[in-house]
């Protein structure tokens, strides 16, 4: 694909923006179709944690290292295109404690922690002492603990947005409540898209639709094995601060990387500019049944009691979800599609797309534009057609 040519994104999720965003400021002709508002899919129902504390050595792991460098470049970048009074992206390096509560969790989390400092992680095990400086009122029943001071975060809708907006300021255009249909084919190739509100000639598509890409992708004729994986997160009222970190309990890890379909719970703390306290996350395969259920609630609830008995006397202000989109190896799409000339992918984030949005973006502009190291490692590990996935792809539509 040459600079010039007319690409075709299908989501405006963060995922869509980051990859708009780089490809127009490449001179690439960018139009950004969502069938909904612009970060209204799953970009606005999670949180925006980026985490190296989940991740073990591996493709993610160095995806989401590559992610921090590259949203420290961007978050300068933006805030000298961006006009002045736009809103604050929210980056912060607020620190991670995960901390384990039984003889085996600390002997998993010592063991995991040790594993990412020799893949760069830092992960610095504290005692109790130090645990409880750093958070006074987390449980007096700690095993183990370990502070992951890069783990960050930011606010996902207004980065989604900033990025949007960049984009724009490069020439990209941003359609609202336009569905994209399917392609317009010339013999196998990719000569357009076809929308509710017409046709648009595209030279290459991307289908950025989150935990909808699977569903999008068999509009194009070819299955991929994305799907739903639903969260729920808890938030209290307003109190004064007594959470300073992301605080996880030592099962999160579990949670995150297994694929089970039936509900999995684990503790994830923190508290919000706002005074709130979040209190996740839940993981469970329902398809896009996006009731908040009380029993899920229930199991947050007792979970993040273990980690802050505090919590047991604070009200509950709603709770909220989403749709993660889950891919059945746990590691993202990123790149072309071998079945179907000028279709790309850039989806299956599941719980990490805010953080690896950036590095994403990046991998998929040089792939797409013939730049960057042809031998980086990790274009290989995010590939559609990896030994992983093979086995997923035949009639995995929906
Ligand atoms: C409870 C919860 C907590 C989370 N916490 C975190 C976290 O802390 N950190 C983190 O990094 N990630 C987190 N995530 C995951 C993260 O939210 C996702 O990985 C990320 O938002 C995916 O972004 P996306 O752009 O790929 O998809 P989306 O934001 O879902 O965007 C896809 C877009 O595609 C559009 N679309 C679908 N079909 C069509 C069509 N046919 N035509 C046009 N448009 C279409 C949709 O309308 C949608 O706007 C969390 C998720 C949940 C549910």
């Amino acid at each position: 694909m040459s600079h010039r040519q007319k690409v075709v994104i299908v989501g405006a999720g963060i995922v869509g923006a980051a990859i708009a965003r780089v490809l127009a400021r490449s001179g690439a002709d960018v139009v950004v179709a969502d069938r909904g508002p612009s970060a209204g899919g799953t970009s606005s129902g999670g949180e925006g944690n980026i985490l190296v504390s989940d991740k073990g050595p591996g493709a993610e792991l160095r995806l989401t290292q590559r992610t921090l460098s590259a949203w420290a470049r961007v978050r300068a970048e933006l805030r000298a295109e961006l006009p002045d009074g736009f809103p604050d992206l929210e980056f912060e390096h607020k620190g991670g404690l995960v901390a384990a509560t039984t003889t085996a969790g600390a002997t998993a989390l010592l063991a995991f922690a040790e594993s990412q400092r020799a893949a760069g992680v830092i992960a610095e095990v504290v005692d109790d002492a130090r645990a409880h400086e750093l958070e006074p009122d987390l449980t007096r029943d700690l095993t183990a603990a370990v502070l992951y001071p890069q783990d960050a975060q930011v606010q996902p809708v207004i980065a989604t947005e900033a990025l949007l907006a960049s984009a724009r300021r490069h020439g990209a255009r941003v359609l609202q409540g336009v569905e994209v249909l399917g392609p317009v084919l010339s013999g196998q190739t990719i000569t357009g898209v076809r929308t509710a509100a017409g046709t648009l000639p595209a030279d290459a598509v991307v289908i950025a639709a989150g935990p909808w890409s699977g569903e999008v992708a068999a509009r194009f004729g070819v299955p991929l094995p994305v799907r739903p994986r639903r969260g729920t997160v808890l938030v209290t009222s307003r109190m004064r601060q007594r959470v300073f970190h992301k605080v996880y309990d030592a099962d999160y890890v579990g949670a995150v990387g297994s694929g089970a379909a039936d509900l999995m719970v684990s503790s994830v703390v923190e508290s919000t500019a706002a005074g709130t306290v979040l209190i996740g996350s839940s993981r469970e395969r329902r398809g896009f049944d996006d009731r908040i259920e009380a029993r899920v609630l229930a199991a947050l609830a007792a979970k993040a009691l273990l980690l802050f008995p505090f919590l047991a006397d604070v009200p509950v202000m709603r709770a909220y979800g989403g749709f993660r989109p889950f891919v059945p190896d746990h590691l993202p799409v990123i790149g072309a599609d071998p079945r179907r000339p000028g279709l790309w992918h850039a989806t299956g984030h599941e719980g990490a797309g805010i953080g690896l949005s950036l590095a994403t973006a990046d991998l998929l502009h040089d792939a797409m534009l013939g730049l960057g190291d042809p031998n980086d490692a990790l274009r290989d590990e995010f590939r559609l057609d990896r030994p992983s996935l093979l086995p997923h792809l035949e009639g995995a539509a929906g």
